[in-house]
Formats: C-alpha cells, sequence, structure tokens
C-alpha cells in the first residue's frame, strides 16, 4: 500500500540520517536516539567527520577495520573492542588531527 508523507520539506530539510553511520531515520526522534547509542559513536567516528572523511562502505556485519566478517551486530560490537587495526586507526588519525 502506498502511503502518502506529509513532509514540510520547505521548513526542515535537515537529512535524517545517523551523523555516524548514514543509517536512514524517518523521525528526529528516532535519528537521536540511535546516535547516542550508534555502534559508530566514538572518537574514531567523531575524528574523520572532523577531517572530512565519509563513511565507507562495509558489508553487514563487517569490521570496518580489519574486514572481518562477525556473524551478528553483538559480535561485531564485541569484536570492536579488541580489534587491533581499529585502535592503529585511532592512531593514524590523532596524527593527522
Ligand atoms: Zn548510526
Ligand atoms: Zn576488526
Amino acid at each position: 500500500m502506498y502511503v502518502k508523507i506529509m513532509g514540510c520539506w520547505d521548513t526542515d530539510i535537515e537529512p535524517m540520517m545517523c551523523i555516524y553511520c548514514n543509517k536512514p531515520f524517518s523521525r528526529k526522534d528516532g535519528k537521536a536516539r540511535h546516535e547516542n547509542i550508534c555502534n559508530e559513536n566514538n572518537g574514531i567516528r567523531q575524528m574523520e567527520i572532523d577531517l572530512g572523511i565519509e563513511y565507507p562502505e562495509v558489508q553487514k556485519f563487517e569490521c570496518r577495520y580489519c574486514n572481518k566478517v562477525l556473524s551478528t551486530a553483538s559480535h561485531r560490537k564485541r569484536h570492536y573492542n579488541i580489534c587491533k587495526k581499529q585502535e592503529e586507526y585511532r592512531h593514524l588519525l590523532l596524527f593527522f588531527c
């Protein structure tokens, strides 16, 4: 079924995408809630944004630092805590900042 979206394009054209991972949202509050818990809400992504680096295309559940593919989102989240490449990348960005 087709649902017409009554947008107010002229007043508020802020893109409804997570500023960290580009995930799209239809509502501002949903976006804000997600951004608080976003996997990419870490110092690294913030530095990338400051440096104008675009969010890289990654497969579902793929570690974007070492390209290891995990089986679930929570496995990937846990992996991000221990990924050595992530630490290397953080140091690289610190060097440029
Ligand atoms: Zn996000
Ligand atoms: Zn990794």
